[in-house]
C-alpha cells in the first residue's frame, strides 16, 4: 500500500507512522526526519532547509520534492511506502502523482489526522524539539493553513482521502487508522 499521513504539526503523524510501518511492514518516508538529517550532516541541501524550517516556514516544493524523488527510487519503496508529512502543499501532490504514476504505483489512501488548535500547543511545548517554541509554531500552523489544508479537498474529490480523529492516547488513534486501513484493504466490510 502507499499511503500518505497528513496533519497539522503535532497531531501526531510521525508516533503513528511508527506504529503503522510495523504493522503494515512498509517504509517510511518522513520529510521531516530527512530534511533535518541533511542538515545534520551538514549538505547545502541541509542547510538551505534548516533556513526554513528553523523558522517554521515549509521547505520549498522543489528542494522537498528532489528529497522523495531520490528516495522513492529506491527498491525497497518498491512494495509500499508510507508518506509522513509529504505532501503538503498542492504542488508537492501533483509531483508525488506524477513520480508515482511514472512507476505505476497508485497512492491507495490518505489519512487526516485531525487534532484542535489548543492541543496542538500543549503537545509541542512538550515534546521540545527547536522548532517548537511558540513562535515556530505559529508560524508552522500559519502555513498548514494556507498551503497543506487545501490537500484534503485535492484527496477528497479523488475519493482517497479518511479523517481520523487525533485525541485520545496513541493506542485510541492507531485503532482508529487500522480500522480505515482495513476498510480500504477490504472495501466491501
Ligand atoms: P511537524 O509535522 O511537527 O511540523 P515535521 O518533522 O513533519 O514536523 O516537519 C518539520 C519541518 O520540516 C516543517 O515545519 C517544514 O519546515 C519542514 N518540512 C517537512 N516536510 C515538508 C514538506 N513536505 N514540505 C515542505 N517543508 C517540509
Amino acid at each position: 500500500m502507499r499511503i500518505v499521513f497528513v496533519g497539522p504539526p503535532g497531531a501526531g503523524k510521525g508516533t503513528q507512522a511508527q506504529r503503522l510501518k510495523d504493522y503494515l511492514g512498509i517504509v517510511h518516508l518522513s520529510t521531516g526526519d530527512m530534511l533535518r538529517e541533511a542538515h545534520q550532516a551538514g549538505t547545502d541541501l541541509g542547510r538551505e532547509a534548516a533556513s526554513y524550517f528553523q523558522v517554521g516556514k515549509l521547505v520549498p516544493d522543489k528542494v522537498v520534492v528532489g528529497v522523495v524523488a531520490e528516495r522513492l527510487s529506491k527498491a525497497d519503496c518498491a512494495d509500499g511506502c508510507l508518506f509522513d508529512g509529504f505532501p503538503r502543499t498542492v504542488a508537492q501532490a501533483e509531483s508525488l502523482d506524477a513520480m508515482l504514476a511514472n512507476q505505476g504505483m497508485p497512492l491507495d489512501l490518505v489519512v487526516a489526522i485531525e487534532i484542535p488548535h489548543e492541543e496542538v500547543y500543549q503537545r509541542l511545548a512538550s515534546r521540545g524539539r527547536p522548532d517548537d517554541n511558540v513562535a515556530t509554531v505559529q508560524q508552522r500552523l500559519g502555513q498548514f493553513h494556507a498551503l497543506t489544508e487545501p490537500l484534503a479537498e485535492y484527496y477528497e474529490r479523488r475519493g482517497i482521502l479518511r479523517r481520523v480523529d487525533g485525541t485520545g492516547s496513541p493506542e485510541q488513534v492507531f485503532e482508529r487508522i487500522k480500522r480505515v486501513i482495513e476498510l480500504t484493504k477490504q472495501p466491501s466490510n
